[in-house]
C-alpha cells in the first residue's frame, strides 16, 4: 500500500483508538512502525512509562507547564506558530528538541497558514537546540470520493508540496515531511513523501468512502477490524408472553421466551442508542438487545429455544466472523467506527492475543 522506504508513524491517541495504547504500541513497533502519534502529552507519558522508547510525536498543541515533561521524555512537538517555538526556547536548557512544523493547508484546525510557512522555517532552522524533525499538514476528506472532495485534497497536496520545495530551495531540511492519514493512504499514493500516519486503518476499518474503496480494494488488502468488543452471558431466564424488559419498557415480549442479561452498558462505551437495535453474536447466532441498554448490563432476547449457555462468550462487535462490527452500527449510532471504538471505557479490560 505504502512505497518501500516509506516510514510509518501509528497514530495511538485516544489509549490506541480504544484499543489500549500500550498493547498496540508494542505490536506496532514490533512489526516496524517508526514512529507513534499522541494527542497529549500525557499519552506520550503513559507509553514512556510502560517501556516505549519509540520516537513519539504529540498531535496537538501543548500547554506551556507541559514542556519541561515533553523535552525530558524526549516527545516531537507539533508546532505552528512563532508563540509555541518561543515557549521551547525558553523551556530547553542543554537538552535539544525535534519539532514538526504544521501546514495549515486546507484543514481550519492547528497548522501556519501557508504564507507564514518559510519565515517561521527559517525561525525553527535558526534556533539553537532545535531541530526542524519534520514538516506535515493534515487532510479532512481525503477519504471522500466526492469529486470537490478530491479536488481539494489535490489542492492541498500541490501547496504542501509547493511549500516544502520552497524550504528546500531555502537551504532548509525539512525532516520528515508527512500528510496522509487512512484517506490520504489509500486514495492519494502522491501524498505519501516519507511517511504516512495510518490511525482508523491499522484498526482494521475503512475512514469513510466504504463503497468506492470496496470495489478498487483488493480482497486481500480489505481492512479487518482488530478488536473484538466482549462480554459474557451472566444470566438466562424464561419470561411469558408481555413481559416488559428494561427501563423505559421500551421491549415486550412477543410470546414466551428467554431473556439473557450480559454485563455490558453504555458506561463500558456501548452506547444507548443501539437499544433495541444491535445484534449481539452468541454461540455462533445473532440476538437482538432487547430494550434499553442500561449502565452495567443489556438484555437480549434469545428466543423460546435455548440454544446457549451460561458464561458464553457474547461478542457486542468486532473481529469475530458473523458479529456487527463498529462500521455496522454507525448507520444506527449516525457517527463513525472512530467513535465508537474510542467509547469503550476503562473498566473494560483489553486483553492482547
Ligand atoms: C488522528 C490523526 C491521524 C490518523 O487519522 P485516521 O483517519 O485514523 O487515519 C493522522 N494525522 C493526524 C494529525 C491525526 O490527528
Amino acid at each position: 500500500m505504502v512505497k518501500p522506504g516509506t516510514k510509518i508513524c501509528l497514530a495511538v491517541k485516544a489509549d490506541g483508538y480504544g484499543h489500549g495504547a500500550v498493547g498496540i504500541a508494542e505490536s506496532a513497533i514490533a512489526f516496524g512502525a517508526d514512529y507513534l502519534a499522541v494527542a497529549a502529552v500525557s499519552e506520550a507519558e503513559d507509553l514512556r512509562q510502560n517501556g516505549i522508547t519509540a520516537p513519539i510525536i504529540v498531535l496537538s498543541p501543548v500547554l506551556p507547564e507541559e514542556m519541561e515533561t515533553l523535552i525530558e521524555l524526549k516527545l516531537e512537538a507539533v508546532i505552528s506558530t512563532e508563540a509555541e517555538l518561543i515557549l521551547i526556547k525558553a523551556a530547553l536548557k542543554k537538552e535539544s528538541l525535534k519539532v514538526h512544523l504544521k501546514i495549515d493547508t486546507g484543514m481550519g484546525r492547528i497548522g501556519c497558514p501557508t504564507d507564514q510557512t518559510l519565515s517561521l522555517a527559517r525561525m525553527i532552522a535558526d534556533s539553537s537546540g532545535i531541530t526542524l524533525g519534520g514538516m506535515c499538514t493534515h487532510f479532512p476528506v481525503s477519504d471522500s470520493s466526492d469529486p470537490s472532495d478530491v479536488e481539494y485534497t489535490k489542492e492541498q497536496i500541490r501547496t504542501f508540496s509547493g511549500i516544502i520545495e520552497s524550504v528546500r530551495k531555502d537551504g532548509i531540511n525539512p525532516g520528515i515531511v508527512h500528510a496522509a492519514n487512512s484517506g490520504g493512504i489509500l486514495n492519494y499514493p502522491e501524498a505519501h513523501f516519507d511517511m504516512v500516519r495510518p490511525g482508523i486503518l491499522a484498526y482494521g476499518y475503512l475512514p469513510g468512502g466504504e463503497e468506492a474503496l470496496l470495489s478498487s480494494l483488493d480482497p486481500e488488502l480489505y481492512p479487518k477490524p482488530v478488536m473484538s468488543f466482549e462480554s459474557r452471558l451472566m444470566h438466562i431466564k424464561k419470561v411469558p408472553a408481555g413481559t416488559d424488559i428494561s427501563y423505559g419498557r421500551r421491549y415486550t415480549t412477543a410470546g414466551e421466551t428467554w431473556i439473557g442479561t450480559i454485563p455490558a452498558g453504555y458506561a463500558d462505551g456501548f452506547t444507548r442508542k443501539l437499544s433495541n437495535k444491535a445484534k449481539i453474536l452468541i454461540n455462533n447466532r445473532l440476538y437482538p438487545v432487547a430494550g434499553t441498554i442500561c449502565m452495567d448490563l443489556l438484555m437480549v432476547d434469545l428466543g423460546p429455544e435455548l440454544r446457549v449457555s451460561l458464561y458464553d462468550r457474547a461478542v457486542l462487535f468486532g473481529s469475530e466472523d458473523g458479529a456487527m462490527n463498529a462500521a455496522d452500527l454507525t448507520d444506527i449510532t449516525e457517527t463513525i467506527p472512530y467513535e465508537l471504538l474510542c467509547a469503550i471505557s476503562k473498566r473494560v479490560p483489553r486483553i492482547f492475543d
